[in-house]
């Protein structure tokens, strides 16, 4: 690859604590219909003496900057210990062959640039093209790991110095890309420059400890030894189920008893625990849903059954593998027929598709069959099997693709053909589908709110998704009609509201989000009254 305009590779490695490039609000995507926005704050002096934020002056995990050289020099012998690793079929079996078509075969044509919302929103940034981190990793890796790169160096591409300010910067950059592979999508050899991305990031989690600590400390350690990443105990869950009991019956005047750890039960249902705490009115439409369907279902109470999230899918195989094998195991300890994924896409993406390419025999997913929730409530409301009331959602609403439920995994119609089915004001938002944009808050973004960290996502990752929102309500925007953005993923509704509370959508243009069951419940037509309110409560 040529060196890009405007940014040479080896400036990554540039000794100094200068940010390779300061966020203006003037250089970024414009957004319509909005006058203006908060600008973007510099980090206080006390953080740029401990870290080293020298990339773009943000960080999702906050690395002290080395005192010594003996420290500097451990960073670069441990990150070239763990880049040998990355190569080596022993220790990166899972996903050497993707890694190696990735890094052999990219042709510099630049397709995947304009179809990644990072690069586009940031104002085309170089250091968050999709193919930047990505030569940083070939090179590298044929520098010190092929013989002709150690010989030949520039003539064969691999001429880049290595010092602690690039392993810093690179696990930093490692860091602007949302994993949403529509860069992918649209490369003609189908090169997967998001894989890259958490490629990396696995090297500096599984061989230096370094990753954010909402995916590591607080996400897949808590998670094994609490039984969630939330920190919600065994009793904590079985709080929140008794909670959602209580809600439903004032919200709908059912007695429903949330069945838990039934034995030989046709599903398990497993929900990302952030439902229970942060939006239990979802869980509690999936209890009055599968109740009034006569889905014979259980939620399991064993720590890490009751938990879907794996963020382990971010940043670290070791992990991923230790919390999909307890969730295929309660499940078959439960002896159930399938499981099935709340409204969760990365632990949708994780247990159907990647646990399947880890675990091999009686825990693959022709023996434990794993689905998203998203086709069975299609099922639900094309069976007729519940008298629904298409006129009790009768306000404007648009749908968020999950990219791993949608790009990933191809369920695309069971979503559509739900909303189509219930909500007359449904519009599509540009693009959609398989071919949508990201929330913004995609690989772990939207939980990791160390340092700065939301000030980057809000301003670009969640950029795109906030401009496709506005222009999907542009012809309602008259703030007497609340609007509903429909996001059946509960990371993408944690970017929803960050967003919405960022850019003022609610109190603004009243637009508001939430999850895809809770509309199904809302227009039962059985029901005393409306099981959503249309209110927006902020996380700031
Ligand atoms: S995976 Fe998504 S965020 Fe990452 S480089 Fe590709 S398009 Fe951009
Ligand atoms: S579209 Fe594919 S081949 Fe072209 S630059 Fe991007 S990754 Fe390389």
């Amino acid at each position: 690859m040529k060196e890009q305009k405007g940014l040479a590779f080896n400036r990554l490695a540039a000794l100094t604590d200068e940010p390779l490039l300061k966020l203006d609000t003037k250089k970024l995507m414009p957004l319509p219909y909005l006058d203006a926005e908060p600008p973007v704050k510099p980090p206080p002096e006390s953080w740029l003496e401990k870290y080293d934020l020298s990339l773009d002056w943000h960080s999702p995990v906050g690395v002290p900057k080395p005192k010594t050289e003996q420290e500097k020099a451990e960073l670069v012998r441990r990150f070239l210990s763990g880049l040998g690793k990355l190569f080596d079929p022993q220790n990166n079996w899972t996903f050497l062959k993707i890694l190696r078509l990735t890094t052999d075969y990219c042709m510099r044509c630049q397709t995947c640039s304009e179809a990644c919302h990072v690069f586009v929103a940031s104002g085309h940034q170089e250091i968050y093209r999709p193919t930047y981190r990505s030569e940083i990793l070939r090179r590298l890796y044929r520098q010190y790991f092929t013989p002709s790169g150690k010989l030949l160096k520039s003539l064969v591409g691999a001429d880049i110095e290595l010092n602690y300010k690039l392993v810093i910067r690179l696990m930093e950059v490692s860091y602007r890309c949302n994993v949403c592979r529509r860069c992918a999508q649209v490369c003609p050899v189908g090169i997967d420059n998001g894989l890259i991305a958490r490629e990396i990031r696995k090297l500096f989690s599984q061989e230096m400890g370094i990753a954010p600590k909402e995916l590591y400390a607080k996400g897949t350690r808590q998670h094994l030894k609490v039984g969630s990443s939330t920190g919600m105990s065994v009793g904590g869950f079985k709080e929140a189920i008794e909670f959602i009991e209580e809600d439903i019956g004032d919200r709908t005047g059912r007695k429903i008893k949330i069945p838990v750890d039934k034995k030989g039960a046709d599903i398990l249902l497993i929900h990302n625990a952030g439902e229970y705490l942060s939006w239990p009115e979802n869980p509690g439409a999936f209890a009055v849903l599968f109740d009034a369907a006569g889905i014979d279902y259980t939620l399991s109470s064993e720590p890490v059954g009751y938990d879907g999230v794996n963020y382990g899918l971010f940043c670290d195989d070791v992990e991923l593998a230790r919390i999909g094998l307890r969730h295929v195991q309660i499940a078959k300890k439960l002896g159930v027929r399938k499981i099935v994924v709340g409204e969760c896409g990365h632990a949708t993406k994780t247990l159907c598709v990647i646990t399947d390419r880890v675990f091999p025999g009686d825990l693959s997913i022709s023996e434990i069959p794993r689905e998203s929730c998203l086709p069975l409530f299609w099922e639900i409301v094309k069976s007729g099997v519940i008298k629904l009331d298409p006129s009790r959602n009768n306000f404007p609403t648009t749908l968020h693709d999950s990219c791993n439920i949608a790009r990933l995994m191809g369920i695309v119609m069971p979503q559509r053909n739900v909303v189509k089915a219930i909500c007359p004001q449904f519009r599509e938002m540009t693009p959609n589908g398989a071919r949508n944009y990201c929330c913004g808050g995609g690989s772990g973004f939207a939980i990791m709110n160390e340092l700065n960290f939301p000030q980057w996502r809000k301003k670009v990752s969640e950029r795109m998704k906030t401009k496709q929102i506005l222009e999907a309500f542009r012809d309602c925007l008259d703030p007497s009609q609340p609007k509903y953005v429909i996001a059946a993923c509960s990371n993408c509704k944690g970017a929803m509201r960050d967003l919405i509370g960022h850019y003022g959508l609610w109190d603004k243009y009243r637009i508001t989000y939430g999850g895809l069951v809770e509309l199904i419940v809302n227009a039962m037509a059985d029901l005393p009254k409306p099981f959503i309110e249309l209110e927006f409560i902020s996380n700031e």
